[in-house]
């Protein structure tokens, strides 16, 4: 038991011990207190300084140089100093190039700004349309005009090839069917590769340019605008979004069509002899940007939706061309009734090319891609020089080595790679397929063309897929 003495004593001991406690945590939250206050004054007057920060960077770097090159390790010390003269030698480079520049964009603006203000700028006439309907007039004289007012914008790539812009496009909604808009991406991905790899510029469109040109007309008042809009462009290739590239690799023989404006994939017999309404595919075309295309497209529109003759040609065309299946006025049938009913005016300029998959029909090549693969391995295994990694920049370059060694062992069109395969009838986005056909076997196939394509450009980066509709990967091995 502890007495009453005992207790005066135990508890004025803790008393003290209280008032000590008490001092201490005062003066530590007096301490915080001027900590938090110093901090916030700092931050709030000097804000926080980026060049200072950089500085700090960089003397840290030369820090960290100086107690690497301690070390004394020779190899350290070598690495360090050729990086440093890597770095000055593409400083240089670029010090260079940009006075080089400054000097030329000078005369260049000039030049343009002369050319904006001048007469010859035909943006500025008032009549100058990007609407079908009105054609520019002289637009072949304008564009040369154009294309020597802008020297350093050239109508033909690197590889001395005519300069193409790819049109494409979508609807601004999404998808009904529920895969459609990765599908729609995908196929976006593959035509954004092939670009890349061939320096191509595209434009990809999700609107109506004219709101009672619908489905498949609306890419007329769109080929029309861009014709206007890149007066550097000397084809237009229309690609529905529902068509692929399955050679990313190969590129349009364009010596061919020297003497043509428009490039559709067909047979001439279908067309002329049994007016078949399946003898062209309107849905890949190339246009060469000029007043003939300028003139044809206005010509085709007058069958279109927006036309007071849309309706009567639905039967028109339906007369002209017996296996039609739509009972509305189509462009591909307008197309075709144009080259058959005015062949004198418009079909010497239109090519029917056939000899390779300018498009091709799914059903008749998704079949065929393992075989094929087998062929490319096969000449690859033959040919060492075809096994090589190379940059992406030198893809070209394989291609023509790929091509020269596709035509030693005769590869047919079906032995080859097909540049465009083409889902007519799927329709991925609103997944209305043509009821000919499973739906599955419309996403399946599109799949394993995708991939198909995409193993070409993985090839690139070093790695493969182990098989079609895989997403596993591997690294290749090269020799
Ligand atoms: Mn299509």
């Amino acid at each position: 038991m502890v007495n009453a003495s005992q207790f005066e004593i135990v508890s004025a001991n803790m008393v003290q011990k209280r008032k000590f406690f008490d001092f201490l945590m005062f003066w530590a939250l007096v301490i915080v207190a001027l900590v938090l206050c110093w901090s916030l004054w700092r931050i709030c007057s000097s804000g926080i300084s980026y060049s200072a920060l950089t500085i700090e960077a960089r003397d840290s770097s030369a820090q960290w140089d100086l107690r690497i090159q301690k070390f004394g390790d020779p190899n350290v010390t070598s690495a360090i100093q050729q990086n440093q003269n890597v770095s000055s030698a593409i400083q240089q480079n670029q010090s260079n190039e940009r006075e080089m520049n400054d000097k030329e964009e000078e005369s260049l603006y000039r030049s343009m700004d002369q050319w904006e203000e001048s007469s010859d700028n035909f943006y500025a006439d008032s009549d100058f349309s990007y609407t079908v309907g009105s054609t520019v007039k002289n637009w072949d004289t304008k564009r040369q005009q154009w294309l020597r007012a802008h020297p350093h914008i050239k109508n033909y790539t690197e590889g001395g090839k005519p300069r193409i812009l790819v049109l494409t496009g979508s609807q601004p909604y999404p998808c009904k069917n529920p895969i459609g808009d990765h599908l729609l991406l995908r196929c976006f991905k593959n035509k954004q590769d092939y670009c890349r790899i061939h320096g191509l510029d595209m434009f990809y469109n999700t609107l109506l340019l004219h709101q009672r040109m619908i489905t498949f007309w609306a890419k007329i008042p769109l080929i029309r605008a861009a014709m206007v809009a890149h007066p550097e462009a000397e084809w237009i290739w229309w690609l529905d979004s529902d068509a692929l590239i399955t050679d990313m690799e190969f590129e349009h023989p364009f010596e061919r069509y020297n003497d043509s404006n428009l490039v559709v994939y067909g047979w001439e017999q279908n067309v002329f002899e049994k007016r078949s309404w399946l003898g062209i595919n309107a849905g890949v075309f190339l246009m060469r940007n000029c007043e003939w295309s300028m003139k044809f497209m206005e010509r085709w529109s007058v069958m279109g939706p927006q036309s007071p003759l849309y309706e009567p040609f639905a039967k028109i065309l339906s007369d002209v061309l017996p296996d039609r299946a739509l009972t509305e006025s189509d462009d591909q049938s307008a197309l075709i009734y144009l080259m058959i009913k005015e062949k004198k005016k418009w079909a010497g300029k239109i090519y029917i090319e056939n000899e390779y998959f300018f498009q091709g029909y799914w059903l008749d090549i998704v079949g065929t891609f393992e075989n094929i693969t087998k062929i490319y391995d096969a000449m690859e295994a033959k040919h060492p020089d075809l096994r090589r990694r190379y940059a992406e920049k030198s893809a070209r370059l394989y291609a023509r080595k790929r091509d020269r060694s596709l035509k030693e062992i005769w590869a047919g069109i079906l032995q080859r790679r097909p540049f465009v395969t083409h889902f007519t009838g799927c329709q991925p986005c609103s997944g209305n397929h043509n009821p000919i056909y499973k739906a599955e076997d419309c996403w399946n196939g599109m799949a394993r063309s995708l991939d198909f394509a995409d193993d070409q450009v993985l090839r690139i980066y070093g790695f493969r897929r182990h098989q079609l509709q895989s997403v596993v990967v591997s690294p290749i091995h090269f020799n």
